[in-house]
């Protein structure tokens, strides 16, 4: 179809909650895009934290064909392999105990919230208050928007739904101020993706869960979009020793099939009853299945050695990049969850990049994202910085 057709029927069709990209994307391999005249791009953005093996791994497409012929879908009334392996092993890399698959972050973080709700009314029904970092995002469902500050995401949509109290991330003396025995979570990202690519301290995190201990209340890290080991750690929250209750994840799970899952200690699963919580598809074959050829991948090609190393690499390239140009405020992140601040708007400035063959995109109105896949190399890496260069250099004259 040309664009042009395909633009026009998007328009008429498809719910306007999105601002597209000019570009109309027909197929991937590897590292790269392509459109629907042959052109390439070289895709720092992964489907938003998704693509994190790039497009078309074979192995991830073996393991979806596999299942496909054998069984889609059955529901989760009944025994199937590929959950429980699953399961098993996101126990194992986690420390955690028990798992419950969903479809997507914001609805793992929904079961985080009844989870953290179903704790403090074992203790007094008035422990309800949600304790939540401003520039958080947590989702667009009613609950996750509630725990979510971004007033442009939820004024709209007011009233949520209970009490959310914000605070700012790495402020221990608010966190210790606020945090109360009518509290009934902490929810953290431990690195905040859509708020501006912000690393929560060590020190903050460890108040954290001092302060869940001391109130009874849950400590929730939200690694949906910088968890499963694009830091170089299965979890971000990993560098700080702290152990949560809960962790959410989904984001490149299914390496781009659409499952998220929660993950929590035993303490918080002999909670829950049969009926207290359920997803038709959560748990499905396909997506548990393409889950799990992630997960070999990851291991089997040593990949969160190769996100430490061309994490590191790509971070030094940016921090040149900074000494030739005032307006890079700073370069932060970690792994292959990188943020550029820039003194000024972004703007269109990552238009300007992809029609020189790089897609990123925007964090806050400064900060430009990359969320490179982890099976990236330094010679990728000097592509995108000489395509970020380019650009820059225009911004400057
Ligand atoms: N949590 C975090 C940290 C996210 O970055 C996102 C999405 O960007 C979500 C939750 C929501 O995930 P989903 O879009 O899969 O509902």
């Amino acid at each position: 179809m040309e664009f042009s057709q395909l633009k026009e029927l998007d328009d008429k069709y498809i719910l306007n909650s999105y601002k597209r990209y000019p570009l109309q994307v027909v197929s991937g391999k590897g590292v790269y895009v392509f459109d629907e005249n042959g052109n390439k791009y070289l895709d720092f953005l992964g489907g938003i934290a998704v693509n994190a093996l790039g497009y078309s791994h074979p192995k991830v497409i073996k393991a979806i064909k596999d299942q496909l012929e054998k069984l889609i879908h059955i529901s989760n009334l009944f025994y199937t392999e590929t959950p429980v392996i699953l399961a098993h092993k996101l126990c194992e890399i986690s420390s955690m105990d028990k798992v419950f698959f969903c479809n997507s972050g914001a609805e793992a973080n929904e079961l985080a919230i009844k989870l953290a709700r179903l704790n403090s009314n074992s203790y007094s029904k008035d422990k309800t208050s949600l304790v939540c970092l401003n520039n958080s995002f947590h989702g667009r469902t009613i609950g996750s928007l509630t725990v979510t500050k971004n007033s442009s995401y939820a004024e709209k949509f007011l009233p949520l739904t209970g009490e959310a109290v914000f605070i700012n991330i790495n402020n221990v003396e608010e966190l210790v101020n606020t945090v109360n025995d009518k509290t009934a979570c902490i929810i953290i990202e431990p690195i905040q993706g859509e708020g501006g690519i912000n690393l929560a301290s060590k020190d903050f995190l460890q108040q954290a869960r001092c302060l869940a201990d001391k109130y009874n209340a849950l400590l929730i890290f939200d690694e949906v979009q910088a968890g499963l080991g694009r830091t170089g750690d299965y979890f971000s929250y990993q560098f700080s020793a702290v152990e949560p209750d809960i962790i959410t994840i989904a984001k490149p799970l299914g390496a781009g099939l659409p499952i998220g899952a929660v993950l929590m200690k035993e303490k918080i699963a002999k909670m829950i009853s049969y009926g207290d919580h359920g997803s038709t598809f959560g748990a499905n074959c396909v997506t548990t299945a393409s889950a799990l050829a992630f997960l070999e991948v990851i291991e089997q090609d040593n990949l969160l050695e190769n996100v430490k190393s061309v994490g590191n690499y790509l971070f030094n390239q940016l921090e040149n990049l900074r000494s030739s140009y005032s307006f890079i405020k700073e370069v932060r992140g970690r792994g292959l969850i990188l943020g550029i601040e820039l003194e000024i708007p972004v703007g269109d400035i990552h238009l300007s990049l992809m029609k020189r063959g790089l897609i990123t995109n925007s964090t806050s109105e400064r900060v430009i994202r990359l969320l490179p896949p982890y099976v990236i190399t330094k010679n990728n890496v000097d592509e995108a910085i000489s395509i970020i260069d380019g650009v820059f250099s225009e911004v400057k004259s």
